[in-house]
């Protein structure tokens, strides 16, 4: 008899651990060698070309034609030194995934030679014929083409011998067809605005960016086993699977010794992210069985997005070398943790300050409550729309599940921080602001201790936490392409942002002191941003009734969540930003709404292939072996000894029939329910009929293979079962 599972198990029992080889004994020796590097640059470029890369990257300037020659070729030579054929743009599609279509530097010559060649204009803009990718209907609509541009902010590297330049992929028309035009025309509309409150306290501050420290968790499993798992291969994630007797019960993965097969594995990604520049600095085992984290150290927002795409991709590939698959699905196994990826997001300016770093005098730390109580307020004001960004299919599993934040956004922002708010709340505007020339003892807030820093963070349930100098967003989920709740972010703070400098401007104009005014804003934020504030255990079902207090809302399901996307409260905030217009909210909404439904509809589909042609016929062969056996105990028992002693099989054969018959009559159902959603023509409809009438029939039918799974003999299940999945041998 063939059963994939024992051939896959008898595999990972003899797995050698690999040997790998450092490049170097120090890191630092090939950090960054496969990017062109701003020191690479300055090697490779005239004075002229190195001038005006720096100042498109520090300003947005404009690169001439002859000098995108110069660039190009430069780039060209270089990376031909490290060993490139080919060249790509790389961007990020609205798919989710990162997009590259190769081409060679050869060109022939016609006298049968070839010669390596690069251009500037293939350098700044490419024309793919990429017309399958999702664009909500922007293309048909507008302009059949798209175009990809250079983003010179973010350095082009080498991976696979290929030349990799990151770009935006936009319309003819303009409208963003990916994740990287939104995230910088963010970073550009939170710039300015930052910076001109910045100026209340600092003169010298030129510019503000975002920064961002992702920590990225993920599953390894063996590959062999994944492979034998169809639902695993087609969906990411199990659909079935009765739970391990001992799972992480008792806590003895976290922060474990790290398993050889997966140190050597960690150590190669590391090696291979290293020499991408990608920072990573930590890594840990994590609360699943087989569940592990990375995270590097923190970078501007645009390039640790790059960072953290990049970083999956190199996690399948390099997974595969030590024979394993990473699973950077959000729910890959029911009934234990799921992963997610917290989003450390912060503001820098120019002169090396952290904006939410917490100052030394007294004028800094008022500059820091200002950029913190203007966050509180932004987050307050588009929870919904926060919660939007993070939405997906696969997020909707695992948030408001017990170990994951919940599906409604607030803020955790400590005891020290709350006890200062309250103060400036509760003082009089007279006392907060003593009457005195100087600034810093004028000032009379309470000072914040700095050892703020070591004990921050410790709600580990809030899904938006301030942590010492930086939010930790934790709900963002493992599989998530970042640039969504980041551009969010950022676009919901210059929007605050420019409120507060309108209100201040109002207020000075009327004659008050810039710093009364300043206070009085902020006293007014803190006390119509207290909703989002809660300090207690989100992961509590008191919770979900006083967050409904509140009116914050609480939308469990994607398509729910996604509306927020496309209210007109949203739609005039990212048009005020020029961060996107209604048609690119509409595509993009649209997008997802579909995603929603494709996703929710394969997994229906593998599920009742998976149920219907190896659970079945497995169940239906054990039961035929009970009865064979009953059969048998008749003949040589009599009847009284019988009916006894064969209660168990009967029993057995009786309940093997029920499931059966329940999982056969769910898919039947659930079928039918599949076909009537895909009659409804609106995709917002299909979306919430997938939801409401498909999806819940998944844990129905579960239930009953999982039950099946325990009775059956062990022999025959063809399925690698979570114990299996789950532990390294
Ligand atoms: P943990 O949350 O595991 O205790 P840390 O709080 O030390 O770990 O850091 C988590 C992440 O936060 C790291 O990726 C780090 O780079 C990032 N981080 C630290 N400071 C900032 C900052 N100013 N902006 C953005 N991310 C930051
Ligand atoms: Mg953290």
């Amino acid at each position: 008899m063939s059963n994939f599972r024992f051939a896959a198990l008898k595999q990972t029992f003899d797995r050698p651990v690999l040997e790998i080889e450092y490049p170097s004994n120090k890191v630092s020796d090939y950090f960054g060698s496969m990017t062109f590097n701003t020191s690479v640059m300055r090697e490779y470029l005239t004075e002229e070309a190195f001038e005006m890369v720096q100042n498109s990257i520090k300003k947005g300037g404009r690169i001439d034609r002859k000098v995108a020659d110069q660039i190009a070729s430069a780039i060209k030579a270089w990376a031909i030194g490290k060993g490139a054929t080919h060249y790509t743009h790389w961007f990020h599609p609205l798919t989710g995934a990162t997009a590259e279509k190769h081409d060679a530097f050869m060109e022939p010559l016609g006298n049968g030679k070839a010669i390596e060649e690069f251009q500037g204009s293939s350098l700044i803009q490419q024309e793919p014929d990429a017309s399958s990718f999702p664009s909500g209907g922007i293309r048909s609509t507008f302009e059949a083409r798209g175009y990809t541009a250079w983003d010179p902010t973010s350095p082009a590297f080498i991976i696979n011998n290929t030349l990799c330049i990151p770009t935006i992929f936009v319309s003819y028309t303009g409208e963003s067809l990916d994740y990287k035009t939104p995230l910088l025309r963010s970073i550009n509309a939170l710039d300015p605005v930052a910076v001109e409150i910045c100026r209340y306290f600092n003169r010298d501050v030129n510019k503000v960016f975002p920064t961002l420290g992702w920590e990225q968790e993920y599953f390894l499993v063996d590959l062999a086993l994944y492979n034998a798992r169809p639902d695993m291969v087609l969906t990411g994630k199990t659909v079935f699977g009765h739970s391990s007797a001992k799972d992480q019960q008792l806590s003895d993965h976290y922060f474990g010794t790290i398993h050889d097969r997966v140190m050597v594995f960690m150590q190669d990604l590391e090696i291979e992210a290293h020499k991408l520049g990608i920072p990573l600095k930590t890594r840990h085992n994590e609360v699943a069985p087989s569940q592990f984290e990375c995270a590097p150290v923190y970078e501007e927002v645009n390039i640790a997005v790059d960072h953290n795409q990049l970083l999956m991709h190199l996690m399948e590939r390099v997974s595969r070398r030590h024979n394993f698959k990473v699973l950077l699905h959000e729910k890959p196994y029911a009934g234990i943790n799921g992963s997610g990826k917290h989003n450390n997001w912060s503001l820098s300016t120019d002169t090396g300050i952290n904006l939410l770093s917490p100052g030394k005098t007294p004028k800094d730390n008022l500059r820091f409550i200002t950029f913190l109580v203007n966050i509180l307020k932004a987050v307050h004001e588009n929870e919904e729309l926060i919660r939007a960004s993070i939405a997906s299919e696969g997020n909707d599993l695992r948030l408001g599940a017990n170990e994951a934040p919940p599906a409604i956004i607030s803020v955790f922002i400590g005891d020290q921080i709350t006890k200062t708010l309250d103060a400036i709340e509760q003082t009089p505007l007279k006392e907060v602001l003593k009457n005195s020339n100087n600034f810093d003892s004028r000032i009379n807030i309470p000072k914040i201790p700095e050892i703020l820093l070591d004990n921050t963070d410790r709600n580990r349930t809030s899904p938006f936490a301030f942590t010492g100098n930086k939010f930790e967003f934790r709900a963002v989920g493992s599989s998530a392409n970042t640039a969504k709740p980041m551009f969010v972010l950022n676009t919901i703070m210059a929007d605050q942002l420019t409120k507060f400098t309108t209100e201040v401007n109002k207020l000075t104009s009327g004659g008050m002191k810039r710093d009364d005014a300043i206070i009085d804003v902020l006293k007014r934020y803190i006390k119509e941003s207290k909703p989002i504030r809660f300090e207690g255990n989100s992961y509590s079902p008191e919770w979900v009734e006083e967050a409904a207090k509140r009116k914050l809302s609480n939308h469990r399901s994607t398509p729910e969540a996604l509306q927020a996307f496309i209210s007109k409260k949203t739609i005039n905030l990212f048009n005020s930003h020029k961060v996107m217009n209604e048609t690119e909210l509409h595509a993009r909404y649209e997008i997802k709404m579909e995603k929603y439904v494709k996703k929710v509809q394969i997994e229906s589909r593998v599920l009742g292939d998976l149920a219907l042609n190896h659970i079945l016929p497995t169940a239906i062969q054990y039961q035929n072996r009970l009865i064979k056996n009953a059969q048998g105990l008749k003949e040589v028992l009599d009847s009284k000894s019988f009916v006894k002693l064969s209660r168990g099989q009967l029993n057995s054969i009786k309940e093997i029939s029920d499931h059966i018959s329940a999982i056969k009559e769910g898919i039947a159902q659930m079928t039918e329910a599949r076909k009537k959603a895909n009659t409804i023509e609106d995709i917002s409809k299909r979306a919430f009929a997938y939801k409401d009438t498909v999806l819940p029939y998944f844990e129905q039918i579960r239930k009953h293979v999982d039950k099946l799974e325990v009775l059956v003999d062990d022999e025959i299940w063809p399925l690698p079962k979570y114990r299996e999945l789950l532990f390294m041998r």
